[in-house]
């Protein structure tokens, strides 16, 4: 199994997920949401080879832990991907929104600096300001906009400027969410969780979960099951070569 991203240190029982995760997943992304909780993580979990974990600064906490934004260029120097990054742009968040735009802005020039970095971005209400940011620092490096609920216009926007999407099981909760999934470019598409925040049938969606983004994907592309998890697997593969992961890359298919 694959998950492009996944919050595997915040679940309840964390280190039982993470050692689980690391016997079914071939690759696991987990994004951290502040630098400081990358230092903490990474030294609790240790390195394993299928697991990348990348130091981030969530838009949502951005406002309250800006102070760390320092600490989050030093470690992108040194970091194959930074995530999870981006910006929030619903009301709830309106009062850090220039905070958030300054981390994000400051983290996607200094990826930009040091060559290139895959981002795994939070964009919800704020898909025009990321890309905009995107545009100004074009060797950011790999862009991964993590479920995806801009709107189909952005979404052209997004593909045309080369972004790939991390799709899980919760993005198909809404109406507007099945919608959307229709039209993702399909080879540009790999599977996440965003567990545990993101929920199905009131249970945390697991790293694992492949098999049910599968599945809800094969309903909204109208495609054969096989089809998909085949296009989901080959689209893992392209991406984890272009970001260096070979290891992970080749013992997919
Ligand atoms: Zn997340």
């Amino acid at each position: 199994m694959i998950d492009f991203h996944c919050h595997v240190d915040l679940y309840p029982k964390a280190r039982a997920v993470h050692a689980e995760a690391l016997r079914r997943n071939v690759f696991t992304w987990l994004v951290t949401t502040s630098p400081k909780a990358f230092q903490a993580t990474s030294s609790v979990l240790g390195h394993h080879e299928s697991m990348l974990i990348s130091p981030g600064l969530h838009p949502e906490i951005a406002g309250d832990r800006f102070q760390e934004l320092d600490i989050l260029i030093e470690l992108i120097d040194s970091a194959n991907a930074v995530g999870e990054v981006g910006l929030d742009g619903s009301k709830r968040y309106a009062s850090s929104y220039l905070k958030q735009k300054q981390v994000f802005a400051t983290a996607v020039k200094r990826c930009h600096d040091v060559g290139g970095r895959a981002l795994s971005i939070h964009s919800r209400q704020a898909v025009p300001d990321v890309l905009t940011l995107l545009r100004e620092f074009p060797d950011h490096g790999i862009p991964v906009f993590h479920w995806f609920t801009g709107t189909v216009s952005e979404l052209k926007a997004a593909s045309a400027q080369g972004c790939w999407f991390s799709i899980g099981p919760a993005a198909f909760n809404s109406a507007a969410g099945k919608a959307l999934a229709k039209k993702l470019p399909k080879e540009k598409v790999v599977p996440e969780s965003d567990g545990p925040f993101a929920q199905l049938d009131d249970q945390p969606v697991m790293p694992w979960d492949f098999e049910i983004t599968a599945s809800l994907l094969s309903k909204a592309w109208a495609m054969p099951l096989i089809d998909v998890q085949y296009q989901l697997i080959s689209n893992a593969k392209v991406l984890l070569d272009q970001m260096g992961r070979t290891t992970a890359a080749a013992s997919l298919i």
